[in-house]
């Protein structure tokens, strides 16, 4: 998760309200000056997001946009983050789940499942089992 989307949600589909709450706490984020005839300027960045190459553990610009948040609380599953999409696969089965099986549910790459479900695992959403008779590692939901 990294300011590219931000940028495909909000930025690059006009919902940009140039509140500027995604630049707060990100010294790589730059509200911009209002093009002519504009009211308010949108932000770009200006450094480089330091976690575009793993997307894996800020998104702070993301979460904090109320665009992103009140889609979310509508129940608009476009905005979900990856590690939510994760999540939301690893719940959807109650007798767990392996990476190969959230990679088939939410279609992102085997790596990308891995890595976002085993942030889930040290953020303790989810849970890790490793059977004795079988390779894959079993995920469930943290109760
Ligand atoms: S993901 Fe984090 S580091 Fe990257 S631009 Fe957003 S707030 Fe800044
Ligand atoms: S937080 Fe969202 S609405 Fe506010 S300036 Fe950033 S992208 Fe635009």
């Amino acid at each position: 998760m990294s300011f590219e989307m931000l940028k495909m949600k909000v930025i690059d589909t006009g919902k940009c309200i140039g509140c500027g709450m995604c630049a707060r706490g990100c010294k790589h984020i730059t509200m911009q000056e209002p093009e002519e005839g504009k009211k308010f300027g949108i932000p770009k960045l200006t450094g480089k997001c330091i976690l575009t190459r793993n997307g894996l553990d800020c998104g702070n610009c993301y979460d904090n946009c109320p665009i992103v948040r009140k889609a979310k609380k509508k129940g608009d599953s476009q905005f979900l983050n990856p590690r939510e999409h994760v999540l939301n696969a690893v719940k959807s089965i109650n007798d767990g789940i392996t990476i190969p099986e959230i990679s088939k549910i939410t279609g992102f790459s085997t790596i990308k499942s891995r890595n976002e479900v085993l942030r889930l695992v040290e953020l303790k959403k989810v849970r890790i089992e490793i059977p004795l008779n079988q390779q894959d590692p079993i995920f469930f939901e943290a109760q």
